[in-house]
């Protein structure tokens, strides 16, 4: 067999695999595990979506190959969310493309503006992503830390000048993963400004935008005056509308972009499935409906796992968005070696920070997609058996 690609062979080993196999051990032996790892909705995507699906997906016309770009109707519902949610004004033409899930564009967009050598501004924690993409485009990651005294914020500013020339794309991504921080219109404005200053691409990951709680409203870095010269934003129906398995998403900002994106698609996929682009307009059209109820959802078993957290020990503020809590662990261990000792003794599965870049460590990442019943479960499973925790 032939060796696989120097640019495959750079990829790290997949982060999670110990973990996972540690799970597939226990769960054999018959361990009952609940899991707050996966960052994946639990909630069933909303039935007005699901009748659109079956609505469309008998027409011969949508058996076909889509194009790349995504229907027309599907680009200028884009549009109209922008244009209601944010006021952002979007040409469908220009500055719309579908995905087929967000992961696939923000990985490809790489492979548009990145030749060997560049340098990529890449937050540490952050979306893997972010980093694997760039390095199988043959670029380099220059890692920003993001920390807890800087509210998990890039700190521009501390990035030397020579860096910041060379790069081509600065990866931001707020309301953020793996931390649940967010960012106010006021760094967004600074972020246009320090690329325009460097001649970079700002590529903004939204995935959170709508999954937000206590009334907090994330802005898009389109709002920005003048972001669309040089800022693209990702979003994705996966965790709005709890679509993780259809995949669809988009992109959209600055047209030009836009355009290669969509042309680099044109010759390595053909669209999402149009009957699953019919299925997202209609979701949508409803989004703040949509939305509204699985914030309450969220929103109730966050203030379960923080209170619970806060009651042994830890001293977290609710997240304002996302759906992760971000904690640090307590004395005497690191983020792994945590993560392997609340496995052992609770069969609870959480992420060690490390799996989202070196600045994880010292952290782990619980997830809130599980019900209130198991929430409460997972919670007295910790009291009982980590007792009080120290930092
Ligand atoms: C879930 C997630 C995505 C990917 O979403 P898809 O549209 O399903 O590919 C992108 N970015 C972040 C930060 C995510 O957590």
């Amino acid at each position: 067999m032939i060796p696989e690609s120097k640019r495959v062979q750079q990829i790290p080993p997949y982060l999670f695999a110990d973990i996972e196999k540690q799970i597939e051990r226990a769960k054999a032996a018959g361990a009952d595990i609940i899991s707050l790892g996966i960052g994946d909705p639990d909630l069933p995507t909303p039935e007005l979506i699901i009748d659109e699906l079956k609505a469309t997906v008998e027409d011969a016309e949508n058996h076909r190959y889509p194009s790349s770009q995504g229907m027309a109707s599907y680009r200028q519902e884009v549009a109209a969310y922008y244009r209601r949610r944010f006021g952002v004004e979007l040409s469908p033409d220009q500055e719309v493309c579908s995905l087929i899930g967000s992961k696939e564009g923000i990985a490809n967009i790489n492979f548009c503006f990145v030749d060997p050598g560049d340098i990529n501004l890449v937050p540490d924690p952050g979306y893997p992503v972010y980093s694997t993409a760039t390095m199988l485009a043959g670029g380099e990651c220059y890692f920003m830390p993001l920390k807890e005294e800087n509210g998990f914020l890039p700190d521009l500013q501390a990035i030397p000048d020579a860096v910041a020339d060379k790069a081509k794309i600065l990866w931001l991504n707020y309301p953020n993963n793996p931390t649940g921080a967010v960012a106010d219109l006021a760094f967004f404005e600074e972020a246009v400004a320090f690329a325009k200053k460097h001649d970079l691409l700002i590529c903004h990951d939204s995935a959170y935008v709508e999954m937000t709680y206590d009334g907090y409203v994330a802005p898009s870095i389109l709002q920005v005056p003048g972001a669309k010269d040089c800022a693209v934003e990702f979003g994705s129906c996966s965790k709005p509308f709890n679509m993780t398995g259809w995949r669809i998403g988009y992109i959209v900002g600055n047209a030009k972009a836009v355009g290669v994106l969509a042309r680099y698609k044109s010759n390595v996929d053909s669209g999402a499935f149009q009957a699953v682009q019919y299925a997202a307009i209609a979701g949508f059209r409803r989004a703040e409906e949509i939305v509204a109820k699985s914030a309450a959802i969220y929103a109730a078993r966050r203030d379960i796992l923080v209170g619970g957290l806060n009651e042994i020990g830890w001293n977290l503020k609710a997240p304002k968005a996302t759906f992760y809590v971000w904690a640090p662990v307590p004395k005497g261990f690191d983020a792994k070696s945590f993560a392997a000792h609340v496995f052992d003794k609770t069969q609870i599965v959480i992420t060690p920070g490390t799996g989202y870049g070196q600045m994880g460590e010292g952290y782990f990442r619980a997830t809130l997609t599980l019900e209130e019943n198991l929430m409460r479960q997972a919670i007295q499973r910790l009291k009982d058996h980590l007792g009080q925790v120290r930092f």
